[in-house]
């Protein structure tokens, strides 16, 4: 059966089901709006679900995904800037009280930071431009970690994580409600594998898992 038509199957049980049993939590949310209190940055991967990670409900994170999870630097001109977008207005309007960063094992955005064939490829222009924000994770990865692949690879992982958090803390909006105390970010790490997540203690400067 063709990917798609398990997903139009699989939206008929949805509809006759599911939706039927969350009726009134559906049509509340539709009549009073959303109010997310929850910024949820992930990456593309499709093994990576954050609503089935966290077992949230509609209504529960605002949530961007893009290669990488990355974290773009706070950048004011006329381009377009789609997650830049996204975390301005989940900061501003919404006014979310927590920001995960979620990376995860097995990233293949992580992997692609050391397959030099991407820069020369003219079909992924986009995509080698974009994996610039995940360099310095690599350079620090590389500093801390040279014997073993899949270690290497690990090490990548974490590192991006805390370099995104380290972006999002070029933004302006969020700068100042951090100093407030009404924004929290949190970076953590999911494995793929086990399905455990791993909180970063910025303290301790390392992850430990959620409880
Ligand atoms: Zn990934």
């Amino acid at each position: 059966m063709r990917q798609l038509h398990k997903l139009i199957d699989g939206h008929k049980k949805f509809k006759n089901s599911t939706f039927e049993n969350y009726k009134s939590e559906f049509q509340a949310l539709a009549k009073d709006g959303q109010k997310p209190k929850v910024l949820f940055i992930g990456c593309s991967d499709s093994r990576v679900s954050p609503d089935l990670i966290v077992r949230s409900r509609p209504g529960d994170m605002f949530i961007v995904r893009n290669i990488g999870n990355f974290v773009p630097p706070y950048k004011l001109n006329h381009d377009f800037h789609g997650t830049t977008a996204v975390i301005e207005y989940a900061v501003s309007v919404l006014k979310v009280e927590d920001i995960i960063v979620c990376g995860h094992s097995h990233c293949g955005a992580c992997e692609a930071l050391y397959d030099d064939s991407i820069a020369t490829d003219k079909n992924l222009t986009n995509v080698s431009k974009w994996l610039e924000l995940g360099e310095e994770a690599k350079q620090n990865a590389t500093a801390l970690c040279q014997d073993n692949k899949d270690k290497l690879l690990e090490t990548t992982e974490k590192e991006s994580v805390k370099l995104q958090l380290k972006r999002l803390m070029t933004y302006p909006a969020i700068i100042q409600l951090v100093k407030d105390d009404k924004l929290q970010i949190h970076g953590w790490y999911y494995d793929i594998h086990s399905g455990h997540i791993y909180d970063y203690d910025k303290k301790h400067e390392r992850f430990e898992e959620l409880r």
